[in-house]
Parts: structure tokens; C-alpha cells; sequence
């Protein structure tokens, strides 16, 4: 199997070509034709799977065919427990988005640092990776808008929750549309995210490595 085999344009297989992937890793073989069908997925898969790429690429495939938004509205949201993960990931959207035709404006958010630069950023911003507590800081505050979230990703969910985020997660599910994509990993399944899943996913394909 090759990343040509799973749906990419060539543009994003050119991408792929230039951050030096060769092939694809075992979760993203499975989870990438769902993903880039639209289709909500549940993922069970640690650190080091190759996770981020599984989500990230077929969410920058549907960004080729955008023209990009000027406001405050940003089209897909990333949630993740940590700042460490939040900057991981953005860093994974831009070795790709770097070599695509036109560079996909992506904003890593998170705590412990000053909101500020971060709400002047925000403007036009299309794929936002961010720890619950400081989305919740940003929205109450006018900087961000998920009246147009199409993909909502919450990624090691079972960390979010251990880390005691379930309430600020319930007042961001209600910000966002009731139409969307919803993708969903997690390192380990307990009682609890099942609920969480069960709120969250549509029908979804289930991956797992
Ligand atoms: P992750 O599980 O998403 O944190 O990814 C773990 C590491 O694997 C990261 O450094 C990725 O850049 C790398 N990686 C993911 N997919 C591939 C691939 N198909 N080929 C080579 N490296 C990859």
C-alpha cells in the first residue's frame, strides 16, 4: 500500500513526497479513505502510530479546494489535552502544508502563556489546535467562532478527560453546528469515553493498531 492507493490529489501526494514519508503507517492506510469521505471515525491508536498524519492530510486535501475565510469563524478544530501535543500537531500540519499550492493558516492555542498575541493571530486562521480551557477563554472573549467548525477532532480524548476537561468539552460541543465531521482518537477505551463517543460520533468507521 502507498499513499497514492488512499484518495490524495496530486498535490497532496506531492506534499507528502517532500516531507519524505514513504509509506503510509497501519492507522493511516485505515482511517485516511474514511476520513477523506467525510466520514466520522473513532481511532484507537497511541503516540508514535502516526496518528496526527491520519487526521492532518486529509484535512488539508479539503482545504485545497477552499478559498480561505477572513473572519473569526475557523473551519476545523483540534482539541487536544496538552500544549506539547498542540504544538506536535500544528508542527505536523505545516511540514505538509508548506509545500501545497496555497499554505493552510494554522494556529496553535493553548494556556499558561499570554492570550494577547494569540487573539491577534487568530484572524483568519483555518485549522486551530487547541487545549480546551484556553478555547473557552478565546470564545468568551470574542476572538473565536465555531459557528462554522465542519470538522471537530479531539485527539488522545482519553487524556482531555482524564485531565478533567469533560466540562469545558460540553460547552464547545454546544458552540459548535450539529452538521459535521467528528474524528475521535484515543489511546485507551474506558467507560467514560465510551459516553463521550457515543455523544460525539455518527455511525463511525473504527480503526485501530
Ligand atoms: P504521531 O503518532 O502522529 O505522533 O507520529 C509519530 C511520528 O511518526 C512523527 O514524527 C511523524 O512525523 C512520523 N510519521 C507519521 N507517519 C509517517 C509516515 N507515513 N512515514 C514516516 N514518518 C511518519
Amino acid at each position: 500500500m502507498n499513499f497514492a492507493d488512499l484518495g490524495f490529489s496530486k498535490e497532496i501526494l506531492t506534499a507528502i513526497n517532500r516531507a519524505e514519508y514513504q509509506a503510509p503507517y497501519p492507522i493511516q492506510t485505515q482511517a485516511i479513505p474514511s476520513v477523506l469521505k467525510g466520514k466520522d471515525l473513532l481511532g484507537l491508536a497511541p503516540t508514535g502510530s502516526g496518528k496526527t498524519a491520519a487526521y492532518i492530510l486529509p484535512i488539508l486535501e479539503r482545504f485545497l479546494k477552499k478559498s480561505p475565510s477572513k473572519d473569526r469563524s475557523v473551519p476545523v478544530l483540534v482539541i487536544v489535552p496538552t500544549r506539547e501535543l498542540a504544538i506536535q500537531v500544528a508542527e505536523v500540519a505545516d511540514s505538509f502544508s508548506r509545500f501545497l499550492p496555497r499554505k493552510i493558516k494554522t494556529l496553535a492555542v493553548f494556556g499558561g502563556v499570554s492570550i494577547n498575541p494569540q487573539m491577534i493571530k487568530l484572524q483568519g486562521t483555518e485549522l486551530l489546535i487547541t487545549t480546551p480551557g484556553r478555547l473557552i477563554d478565546l470564545m468568551e472573549r470574542g476572538s473565536v467562532s465555531l459557528d462554522k467548525v465542519h470538522t471537530l477532532v479531539l485527539d488522545e480524548a482519553d487524556k482531555v478527560l482524564n485531565m478533567g476537561f469533560r466540562e469545558e468539552l460540553d460547552l464547545i460541543l454546544n458552540k459548535v453546528p450539529s452538521k459535521r465531521q467528528n474524528i475521535l482518537f484515543s489511546a485507551t477505551m474506558d467507560s467514560e469515553i465510551e459516553v463521550l463517543i457515543q455523544s460525539l460520533l455518527k455511525e463511525p468507521v473504527k480503526v485501530s493498531v
